[in-house]
């Protein structure tokens, strides 16, 4: 099934993921619950952040620790590609029929059950989660809750027929049933493989975090313990180490501790006999480790391998939200998991698991404790993608287009685009000038008019350079076209030093934001570029105003490309709070943690079902709070939010500029 199909069937059958959300909203719960335990959480992922900057492709610590492993009596091998991973895996597994396994996504990226089982090795799951996950025959929704995705109903449908008898929807009784499965095959198999969190460079140890126990038994099965894992979980110290788990089981689970954490510093030894030392007592005589690189050591960008596996980046990407893991694939969920594979020379792979399905909307990064820049690599590998002709999604060919024909991504003629200004008399030249963009001058001409309208109230003659005014190059620039965005921001600021302008301001923070982007041309022109919520922070006086009255409740909805992106969050609300006289109430995806419309990055033009799916959701958090009027500071925004609602229940969507301009109006 292509790209599109996968979308449209995925925002169709959205309700199916009603368990996921709902999981993703209990770890919250919890998280919020523990949250004072953890007083120096911020610390902690400082601490994690500039750790993984200083091990992930440190070719000197990769030779310390595999030589430290190796000194305790590891078996370490390294492999350069998937291929040689599972060969060697199988190589492994010789004369073994039965193989028992916990939780580990590189296994899952590797399909190594489904390789194995080719070649007469079965291997069962002992992770209650990624056993359901095995026989259900889907992918896993969550790094440490495969399963999120299934309620109890359907895992004891799935259940009854595995086992043949009728198994009850009880939590207890499917936990139980299971268990008495997986502890029979653990009793028979010699092998097991396991993951690894980390691999410590000083001590030569594998750390291993879980709360079922199994990964504790998998390791000490009396043959041999497989240790399947990637170079970039090699970190300094056991230290760093313990930093690392702590993070990963707090923001994957909200508990503040794993039920296990196993320190595992060689094969199993005895000297109880004449003191000479024979290898597997309780646990295995061989420990091997299987370091797979499969092109993380030689990508430029190894940013994407500072992940930790704690899945927060699910629990805020809007586009998972509504896709679950038809966004990425096995063993690379959602927005990192793309990221990753198309860092480490796999770019049809991410564009097939939906480098384009991103927003660019930034939450992930937020929430993230390595602080990955998923959206920006997201646009680098977008760019490699554009430029190697490789992207073949209609809607984005035809919007890059548009702006080589008209000059904007609306595919409308040119001349449209300032007849919003005829007969304001707004002169060409002046220190400050309006920027309507394209999307204010095509879609809303009168929030364009509204705009002006408030500058002169304010004392202010703007400056329009009207038919001259050219695209931002904000909508490229999201589609990976680097150079033309490039070049059409450029474009831009020359006719601003031609019109005179010191000041720029913008009612589109698309336009801002593009034209902030780079500071270079900022610096040679000499030309401040502000959006209009900051320009009217401290120019609006209780005098100039009679605050509009409303009874409903109001809440406020940062567009990206103005909060996440330029950090303007209290602006626009203390103008809000300046114009409206009603009670503005905040969503619980607000400020830095707020959700996304779904209009960005060219999701609408390219996934409009995608889009309308994820700014339903933004409406119904509003609504979750009982506001009627959504106020936000973008066109885009407003659009979107206004296009995605069906049901008759409508919340009304509105731009800051018409509220200010009618409460300035209503003085006037
Ligand atoms: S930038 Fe937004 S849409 Fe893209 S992966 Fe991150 S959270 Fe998801
Ligand atoms: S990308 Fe960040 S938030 Fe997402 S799973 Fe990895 S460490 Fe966690």
């Amino acid at each position: 099934m292509g790209l599109k199909e996968r979308v449209d069937q995925a925002v169709r059958d959205k309700s199916s993921l009603d368990g996921m959300r709902h999981s993703f909203r209990t770890i919250e719960e919890r998280q919020c619950k523990n949250k004072a335990k953890i007083p120096d959480l911020e610390a902690r992922k400082d601490r994690l952040r500039v750790m993984k900057e200083g091990s992930v492709g440190n070719q000197e610590m990769l030779i310390e620790a595999i030589s430290a492993l190796r000194e305790n009596g590891f078996r370490v091998l390294m492999v350069k590609t998937a291929e040689a991973a599972l060969s060697a895996i199988q190589h492994e597994l010789h004369g073994y029929e039965l193989v028992v396994k916990s939780k580990s996504n590189v296994t899952k990226e590797l399909h190594l059950a489904e390789h194995l089982a080719k070649s007469g090795v079965e291997v069962i799951e002992t992770d209650l989660g990624d056993r359901i996950v095995q026989l259900a025959g889907c992918m896993a929704a969550h790094p440490t809750g495969p399963a999120c995705h299934m309620t109890r109903s359907e895992i004891a449908q799935l259940f009854s027929e595995h086992f043949g008898r009728e198994i009850s929807d009880d939590p207890m009784a499917l936990t139980s049933v299971m268990r008495d499965e997986i502890a029979e095959y653990l009793s028979k198999a010699m092998v097991g493989i396991t993951g690894a969190n980390a691999i410590t460079a000083a001590e030569g140890a594998v750390v291993i975090v879980h709360n079922e126990g199994n990964a504790t038994r998998c390791a000490m099965l009396p043959d041999k313990h497989i240790i399947v894992t990637t170079p970039e979980k090699i970190v300094p110290t056991l230290e760093d180490a313990m930093n690392s788990v702590r993070l990963q089981t707090y923001l994957s689970t909200g508990k503040i501790v794993s039920s296990y954490i196993n320190v595992i510093t060689g094969p199993s030894y005895t000297a109880d006999i004449e003191k000479k030392l024979y290898r597997g007592m309780h646990g295995p005589k061989d420990v091997v480790v299987v370091l797979v690189d499969d092109g993380r050591l030689s990508a430029v960008d190894k940013e994407p391998q500072y992940c930790i596996g704690c899945g927060m980046c699910l629990l805020h990407c809007p586009v998972y939200n509504v896709m679950g893991p038809s966004f990425g694939s096995s063993g690379h969920m959602g927005g990192q998991g793309v990221y990753l594979l198309g860092s480490t020379g796999k770019l049809e792979d991410s564009l097939e698991d939906g480098l384009f399905l991103c927003t660019s909307c930034g939450a992930c990064t937020e929430v993230c404790p390595s602080r990955i820049d998923t959206k920006k690599g997201m646009a680098n590998l977008r760019c490699t993608a554009t430029d190697s002709k490789k992207v073949d999604i209609s809607e984005h060919k035809e919007v890059l287009a548009s702006l080589r024909n008209y000059d904007n991504p609306w595919k409308v003629p040119r001349a449209q685009k300032s007849k919003w200004s005829k007969g304001l008399g707004l002169k060409p030249k002046g220190e400050v000038l309006f920027f309507a963009g394209c999307s204010t001058s095509l879609l809303f001409p009168e929030t364009a008019q509204k705009m002006v309208e408030i500058l002169r109230v304010l004392g202010m003659e703007p400056a329009y350079i009207g038919s001259k005014e050219k695209c931002c190059g904000s909508t490229v620039r999201k589609l990976g076209a680097f150079s033309v965005a490039r070049d059409k921001a450029e474009a831009c600021f020359r006719d601003f030093h031609d019109a005179g302008a010191k000041i720029v301001v913008t009612s589109c923070p698309g336009c801002s934001s593009a034209l902030n982007h780079y500071p270079d041309l900022i610096e040679e022109y000499g030309i401040q570029v502000s959006h209009i919520s900051q320009f009217l922070d401290g120019k609006l006086s209780h005098e100039s105003l009679s605050p509009v009255r409303l009874e409903c409740k109001v809440t406020y909805h940062d567009p990206c490309d103005l909060g996440r992106i330029q950090g303007i969050y209290e602006e626009p609300r203390h103008v809000l709070s300046q114009v409206l006289d009603a009670p503005i109430v905040e969503m619980d995806r607000s400020r830095r943690n707020s959700s996304c419309c779904g209009s960005g990055g060219g999701v609408k033009s390219g996934f409009p079902s995608l889009s309308e799916a994820i700014g339903s959701d933004r409406i119904d958090m509003a609504k979750s709070v009982g506001a009627k009027l959504i106020v936000t500071s973008c066109p885009w925004c407003v659009q979107g939010l206004r296009e995605c609602q069906k049901s008759r229940a409508k919340v009304q969507v509105k731009d800051l500029v018409d509220v200010v301009h009618e409460a300035l109006m209503r003085k006037e």
